[in-house]
């Protein structure tokens, strides 16, 4: 279904980000992989997929490096048609707690990043008349948690966002839509995990049933799987008109 076109996802080294590019890899799409850590292994996994891959590591709080990347994927397989902005990073403190540097890195990741990418791969969608923006937001993105002012600041801003690079767009092939899911077992939320079986000195298996149960009432993780699903679907033909749209998977999160 997406042969011939290129995706582009930020922070694709991990978790969700990787689970995003498996998907859009499967439906034939050549793939731009970026992140921090190990990426000789994620790189093995969508070459397995029998997609073509290259890798770019900019660091997403610089605008420079983003610009970088752009360019990078254009060289490469010469276009951009879907950016996925999904590199993102978490910090939980109250907020007279909060190290402002922390707040400014999670901005800067969660937020400037995805209005860099665009403004640099949208001018190459237009030229084409088709392109996918997909954000990566949070069920955080919709409704908050106490100690995550920066995170839900962020994917607050980042729907925000969204909504207005759908609108700018609207009357062309490029559109612009966030994902929202709920808690993902990856190791941002691990680490969440972890802290938590340290405060209460409780298992990882009970700290993990806990976490689930304050907040997701499937008691169930969303996986990046089903997430790659619903990017899929929204860079399918049937998604041509979907806008705008902030879309949580998220167990019934915000339902409540
Ligand atoms: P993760 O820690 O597994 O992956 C994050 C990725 O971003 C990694 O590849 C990391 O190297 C990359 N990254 C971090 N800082 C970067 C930087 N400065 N420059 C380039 N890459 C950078 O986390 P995840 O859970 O897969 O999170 C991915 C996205 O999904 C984030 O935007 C996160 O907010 C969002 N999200 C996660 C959950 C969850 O429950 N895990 C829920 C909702 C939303």
């Amino acid at each position: 279904m997406l042969q011939g076109k290129t995706a582009l996802v930020t922070g694709s080294t991990s978790g969700i980000g990787l689970g995003l590019a498996k998907a859009l890899a499967s439906q034939g799409a050549n793939i731009v992989m970026n992140g921090f850590g190990d990426a000789d292994g994620p790189m093995a996994e969508i070459k397995a997929l029998g997609a073509a891959v290259s890798y770019h590591g900019a660091d997403m709080s610089k605008p420079a490096e983003i610009e970088d990347l752009v360019r990078h994927a254009e060289a490469t397989f010469g276009a951009v048609d879907i950016l996925v902005n999904n590199a993102g990073i978490q910090h939980v403190a109250r907020i007279e707690n909060f190290p402002p540097e922390r707040w400014d890195a999670i901005i800067a990741i969660n937020l400037s990043s995805a209005f860099h990418a665009s403004r640099f791969a949208l001018p190459g969608m237009l030229s084409r008349n088709w392109g996918r923006i997909l954000n990566v937001a949070s069920v955080h993105g919709l409704v908050a948690s106490a100690e995550k002012s920066a995170y839900v600041a962020a994917k607050h801003g980042l729907v925000g966002l969204t909504k207005v690079t759908a609108l700018e767009n609207a009357t062309t092939g490029v559109t612009c839509n966030a994902i929202c899911p709920g808690w993902v077992l990856t190791p941002l939320v691990q680490k969440q995990v972890d802290a938590k079986a340290a405060a209460l000195g409780v298992s990882n298996a009970e700290a993990t049933a806990l976490l689930l149960g304050e907040k997701e009432p499937s008691l169930q993780f969303t996986t990046p799987e089903e997430l790659g699903a619903l990017a899929v679907f929204l860079c399918s033909a049937a998604g041509n008109n979907v806008r705008g749209v902030a879309w949580n998977m998220d167990g019934g999160w915000a339902a409540q």
